[in-house]
């Protein structure tokens, strides 16, 4: 084990985007800053980030896209922000409907661009190099499986439980738990679910949009139905509370209104419409058109009527039923694909114990957290890494102005 010389004004702990962010502002500021990666290149996961692509950021910003057990209105709109510091580094972004990726299309771009800066600002970066301890007395010794590195401030930014191949670890909350911050209850998000339901053989290969409800919380978008299980945008966008109940042991139901546009009334009033206009056709023939065929089929086959019923012979029992089935349709649930499949981790160190201004331990002064590793997850759309860089801002923010 090397015993490195330099004390660091601050050494951060995970070289993923926040901790990239938080390593560049504080050395253009002047900073000695290290950064400790167990992994062997810097930024592993922006690759993945967007299928490839980095979905950086959105334009449409606000507390109201996060999800945390702590109060978020401390979240500001950082989105054109990001966008200028990415494009200090060489990033032109192309706003896709709001949702922003590099003109290139490609996350290796924003990820090369971070470790160039990394590079010509000279910061240290420690690879493949676990961090396994942080500790404290007149400096902090942050002690990984191959140096002793020295620092007057540490920052953890060493992500969440996410994608465990892409390098992740309990790390963060561990040191939280040292510290004697409270750490939330961990499930994984952004995620497809697992079930094992009969509909799923006649959907599965479908992709259909539809507004997806889980208890409280429901999204719209496309569904893809697999053999095993849902996923999509509007899934994975409240794929968190499934993996929370499927924690606690009392996993719901899924439901799913396939004519979302329409209340049940407007539905059924567009039924009758239809069936008035195609008295003698069937009852598939008279429904194209209102969703996936696959779809249609299978709402039908639920409301126990033949495929090849004429639709003069349809009662009212059986437009009930059809407008239930459109709009209720039920799927039930063994759980999400975990975390290995998740993209990110929704809770963790519990804001509680943090100054919100400064991302500093309340018990721990000189202790920052910033990124995934705290309680604070946002929906499908460039949030996770736009809270990453927010949480970053803040720490360089606050560490500048004291060091
Ligand atoms: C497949 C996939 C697609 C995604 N797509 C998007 C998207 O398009 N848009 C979006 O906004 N978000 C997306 N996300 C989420 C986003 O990538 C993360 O929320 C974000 O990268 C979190 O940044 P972070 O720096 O906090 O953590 P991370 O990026 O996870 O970085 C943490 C770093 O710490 C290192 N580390 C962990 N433990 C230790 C230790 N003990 N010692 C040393 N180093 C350690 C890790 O190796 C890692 O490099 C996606 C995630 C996945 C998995």
């Amino acid at each position: 084990m090397d015993n490195n010389e330099k004390l660091y004004d601050v050494c951060i702990v995970g070289a993923g985007f926040s901790g990239l962010v938080l390593a560049i502002k504080l050395a253009r500021a002047g900073l000695l800053v290290c950064l400790a990666e167990l992994n062997r290149v810097v930024g592993r996961r922006i690759l993945s980030t967007g299928n490839g692509r980095c979905n950086f950021t959105n334009n449409r910003m606000g507390e109201e896209y996060y999800y945390s057990q702590h109060d978020l209105s401390f979240i500001e709109d950082k989105h054109l922000d990001l966008i200028s510091f990415l494009r200090e580094l060489g990033i032109i972004e192309r706003d896709f409907d709001g949702y922003y990726y590099p003109i290139t299309n490609q996350a290796k771009t924003v990820r090369d661009a971070l470790e160039n800066e990394i590079n010509a600002l000279g910061i240290d970066v420690f690879l493949d190099n676990r961090v396994t301890d942080i500790s404290k007395n007149d400096v902090f010794t942050v002690t990984t499986h191959r140096n002793v590195l020295k620092a007057k401030k540490v920052c953890v930014s060493s992500g969440g439980l996410s994608a465990a191949t892409l390098g992740s670890s309990k790390f963060g909350y561990k040191m939280a738990t040292k510290f004697k911050m409270k750490v939330t209850k961990l499930a994984p998000a952004l995620v497809g679910v697992v079930s094992t339901d009969i509909c799923l053989k006649d959907l599965a290969g479908v992709r259909a949009l539809g507004m997806v409800s889980y208890q409280n919380a429901s999204c719209e978008g496309e569904i893809q139905f697999n053999k095993d299980g849902i996923s999509g945008y509007p899934v994975m966008c409240i794929s968190r509370y499934i993996g929370f109940d499927e924690l606690d042991k009392k996993l719901s139901n899924i439901s799913i209104d396939f004519i979302y546009f329409m209340t049940d009334e407007e539905l059924k009033d567009e039924l009758k419409n239809r069936f008035k206009h195609n008295e003698n056709a069937t009852i598939l023939a008279a429904l194209n058109g209102l969703s996936n065929e696959k779809v249609i089929q299978t709402v039908v086959s639920y409301a126990r009527i033949y495929g090849d019923t004429v639709v003069s012979k349809l009662d009212d029992e059986d437009m009930d039923n059809l407008v239930y089935y459109f709009k209720h349709f039920s799927i039930s649930l063994e759980g999400t694909k975990g975390f290995d499949n998740s993209q990110v981790t929704a809770g963790g160190v519990d804001l509680d114990g943090i100054e919100l201004d400064t991302m500093e331990s309340k018990n721990c002064k000189g202790l920052y957290f910033t990124g995934e590793v705290l309680d604070v997850d946002g929906i499908c759309g460039g949030y996770n890494l736009t809270w990453a860089y927010l949480s970053a801002s803040k720490a360089a923010k606050a560490i500048i102005k004291e060091v």
